[in-house]
């Protein structure tokens, strides 16, 4: 495994800094056995990673601690600069502005249309109506959703409801973007699409998105880094990565 300061980069030194350190980080439920255990981590700003392992090795849990849904047990997490465990209460929501989230399930909200669903993300956050209706056009725009405003989540795709999800998620420009297996519920197709656009994304913005997924084919395909969950172990981090086989 290649150490992180040895990792070629185009990007701009200034550009390169930790978004997201896990230092010896462990975090065991109530009932049963940790779900991480010991996880130490960084990622940089601007950097796409999927995570990748079997059913039970975590990786929820470990988007759930950069949530900050989860404390850890032990150990110490930093997301943009904010030790997680540092939070008091109220600080949270604002906190969570800088985490962008989109599930397998979309989660939109059903008798909203797509303008709402994503307008809405807006409105919790006050920002002003006129703002609004200049920026959700144009997030619309970059998921390719743009003529689909009025449209209500069951009558589109589970593709095009993904992107109102990532529309959603974008809206308020945040820093990190993380993706719990969002092609899950996508046909290969879909799947490709929703994945070419994060791309297009980490790339365009420079938003640094972690994807967990269990699509080994487009993780093969796409050359990005690839950490490997095993039972709440890293047990692998690759730049240019692919799935590992299991045995
Ligand atoms: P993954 O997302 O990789 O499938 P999870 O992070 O969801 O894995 O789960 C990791 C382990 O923690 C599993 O053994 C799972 O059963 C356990 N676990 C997850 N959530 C809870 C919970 N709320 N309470 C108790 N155990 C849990
Ligand atoms: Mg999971």
């Amino acid at each position: 495994m290649a150490p992180v300061k040895n990792r070629k980069t185009k990007r701009k030194k200034e550009a390169n800094h930790s978004m997201i350190v896990l230092d010896n980080v462990s975090k065991t439920y109530a009932t049963g056995s940790p779900a991480l255990d010991n996880v130490s981590l960084e990622i940089r700003k601007g950097e796409f990673v999927f995570i990748v392992g079997d059913s039970g090795s975590g990786k929820s849990t470990l988007i759930k601690l950069l949530l900050r849904e989860l404390l850890p047990t032990s150990g110490k997490i930093t997301v943009n600069g904010q030790d997680v465990a540092k939070l008091k209460r109220r600080q949270v929501p604002y906190f969570r502005r800088n985490l962008g989230i989109v599930f397998q399930d979309f989660r939109l909200l059903k008798d909203r249309n797509v303008y709402e669903n994503v307008a809405f993300a807006q409105r919790i956050v006050l920002t002003p109506t006129k703002l609004i209706r200049k920026n959700v056009p144009a997030v619309l725009a970059t998921v390719g959703l743009a003529g689909k405003y009025k449209a209500k989540p069951r009558q589109l795709s589970g593709g095009e409801q993904q992107r109102v999800a990532v529309a959603r998620a974008l809206i308020n420009e945040p820093p990190i973007l993380l993706a719990d297996e969002p092609t899950g519920n996508l046909d290969p197709k879909n799947s490709w699409e929703i994945m070419k656009l994060l791309e297009k994304i980490n790339e365009e913005k420079g938003t640094t998105i972690l994807v967990v997924t269990h699509n080994r084919e487009i993780v093969n395909a796409m050359q990005k880094r690839v950490i490997t969950m095993k039972k709440g172990v890293i047990v692998s981090d690759e730049e240019k990565g692919g799935y590992i086989d299991e045995d």
